[in-house]
């Protein structure tokens, strides 16, 4: 729907224009799906008409998620603007299909950054500059003016961590202040987990209990309860939450788990969530288009042909488990790409480390439909990757390299077929022969400085696609924007000798003459992106490399 007709059906239907906010907040524990949640609610609302709009909150020091290991904090998603943020990001924009601008993310450090800037700048004119409540002004600030950059109706602010958490505090102040400047248009969400302990067998509230008792503390009534369980709430459980929480009984609704995250707008308009949550802003409902959304959940739900893909990459042991989130973006535009061509993806994790041993297997890899290398930065696991994709480019095995594989994918070409067997990137081997991928000057002084937060070539910048190339045919257009997040590039010295070996380059900057792609054209599929296209795949509008790539793998 257009922004003006959404804004003429906005306007028509509520009693006043004030702009609504959402902030939603975690109670018990991380990792509940609190980023999900919030997007869900995000579709649901934008499905009804309404301009909507999503920030987080990151309670972080950190200025930006750029200097975070992915292992612990999740992948690095980002945004156009080249901000380094938090993976929720990602499900932002992939459920309300926007991008979203710089000024819908916020962590600590940028918060604080601001204040203590403008003080230095007699921003305070002389005044005592206080974390009460200038900090929080600050937050309020930011807040509003993504709600302007967006022209949202309502505006959805996901709280990072949970309530009682001494890092969050100053963000339930601002929350605060603004339910008392703004009662009828500010809402507070509480997201809160409910245990089903084996030993009991019994769903438990007392945990939601107390962490609604939390918020109080920070002077704040959750309006509504969002239960994540393993199962749905029962009527007993809602009914328990809702007179010991003081919540509205209608406004205590089920999270159950769900195979799908698209699943979750779904499972939430069992409870009606988004005709509630817009009766207590005082909106009206109006009528919801979710059929799009609803055909993607069902078709991406059956059993279908399945396509084994793996993914070599080094960013998912923590501890005795193995997580995928630092690779959420890949996995979910692999999904999108899946659902489109009616196959389920089955996803295995490759540790690149394994590959270096001496028993290492690597022809089991003829096993799978394809193989992706995804980002990365740093020397552990190279050799691993390369191994790999020398198997890959000689069994013939559908490719799929994303910036530090694309920069792989060269150096194992310029080794094998070229025959320049120092061939690296000087990221690792800073005095090699052969620096097939290296910094460019500016970014050299950069790392010389020790300045690496957020200096990397970061966000969009655009590509000419060459015509009569397997990327052209999957793009359809001679420019497309990516985005990017990587210190080194091609060294454009070494363009012919590889070209003339048979490498293709069918993407090119034309503002900076850097090689952004790659193709090896005599192989059912191998090509290498330096930029990252996962970031731009949406669940109903997947990315034509993606959809290249699965295509391939399912030929195979
Ligand atoms: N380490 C490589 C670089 O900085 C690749 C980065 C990435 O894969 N995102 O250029």
């Amino acid at each position: 729907m257009s922004k003006e007709r959404n804004k003429r059906r906005q306007t028509r239907r509520s009693k006043t224009n004030s702009p609504k906010y959402i902030f939603v907040v975690g109670g018990v524990m991380s990792g509940l799906g609190k980023g999900i949640a919030t997007s869900s609610l995000g579709l649901l609302l934008q499905q009804r008409g309404y301009t909507v709009t999503i920030i987080k909150i990151d309670p972080y020091v950190n200025v930006d998620a750029g200097t975070m290991n992915p292992v612990e904090h999740g992948e690095v998603f980002v945004l156009d603007s080249g901000l380094e943020c938090d993976q929720d990001m990602g499900n932002y924009e992939r459920f309300l299909n926007q991008s979203l601008p710089s000024i819908n993310y916020m962590t600590t450090g940028m918060v604080y950054q601001t204040v203590i800037e403008r003080e230095r700048q007699m921003g305070y004119k002389g005044q005592c500059v206080q974390v009460v409540p200038d900090i929080p002004n600050e937050v309020i600030g930011r807040i509003k003016r993504a709600q302007s950059e967006n022209e949202a109706r309502i505006t959805l602010i996901e709280v990072g961590g949970t309530v009682g958490e001494y890092e969050n505090l100053l963000y339930l102040e601002a929350a605060r202040m603004m339910r008392l400047e703004a009662p009828t248009d500010t809402m507070i969400m509480l997201t809160s987990y409910l245990p089903v302990p084996s030993m009991l067998g019994e769903m438990k509230t007392k945990p939601t209990q107390h962490a609604s008792r939390t918020l109080n503390g920070s002077g704040l009534q959750a309006d509504f309860i969002i239960g994540r369980s393993e199962k749905p709430l029962d009527e007993v459980r809602k009914s328990k939450l809702a007179t010991l929480c003081n919540v509205q009984p209608d406004r205590v609704v089920s999270a159950p788990d769900s195979s799908s995250i698209y699943e979750v707008p779904l499972i939430f308009e069992e409870d009606k969530l988004s005709e509630r949550v817009l009766n207590a802003l005082s909106l009206s409902s109006g009528s919801q288009d979710l059929a799009a959304w609803k055909r993607y959940v069902t078709n991406s739900k059956k059993d279908k042909q399945q396509v084994r893909l793996g993914i070599v990459g080094k960013y998912f042991n923590s501890g005795d488990y193995t997580v995928g989130d630092s690779y959420i973006s890949v996995i979910e535009a692999i999904k999108h790409a899946c659902a489109r061509h009616n196959v389920t993806p089955q996803i295995e994790w490759l540790n690149s480390e394994e590959f270096e041993e001496e028993d290492a297997t690597l022809m089991d890899l003829q096993m799978y439909d394809g193989i992706i290398v995804p980002g990365g930065f740093g020397s552990r696991g190279i050799e691993g990757k390369l191994k790999a994709i020398q198997i890959i480019r000689e069994q013939k095995i559908p490719y799929l390299g994303l910036c530090y594989g694309m920069q792989l994918g060269i150096i194992e070409f310029a080794r094998h077929v070229v025959g320049m067997a120092n061939a690296h990137t000087t990221e690792v081997n800073p005095r090699t022969s052969d620096p097939v991928i290296d910094v460019m000057p500016e970014q050299e002084q950069i790392v010389k400085k020790g300045q690496l937060g957020g200096t990397m070539r970061l966000g969009a910048y655009s590509c000419d696609i060459a015509s009569r190339t397997l990327t052209r045919r999957l793009y359809q257009q001679a420019h497309v924007s990516e985005r990017h997040r990587h210190r080194y590039e091609v060294n454009n010295a070494y363009r012919t000798q590889l070209e003339e070996a048979g490498l293709v380059f069918p993407g090119h900057n034309p503002d900076w003459d850097l090689l952004e792609i790659v193709e090896i054209p005599d192989h059912p599929f191998f090509i290498g992106t330096q930029f990252h296209p996962e970031f731009l795949s949406r669940p109903l509008k997947p990315h034509p490399i993606f959809k290249g790539f699965v295509r391939a793998a399912m030929n195979r």
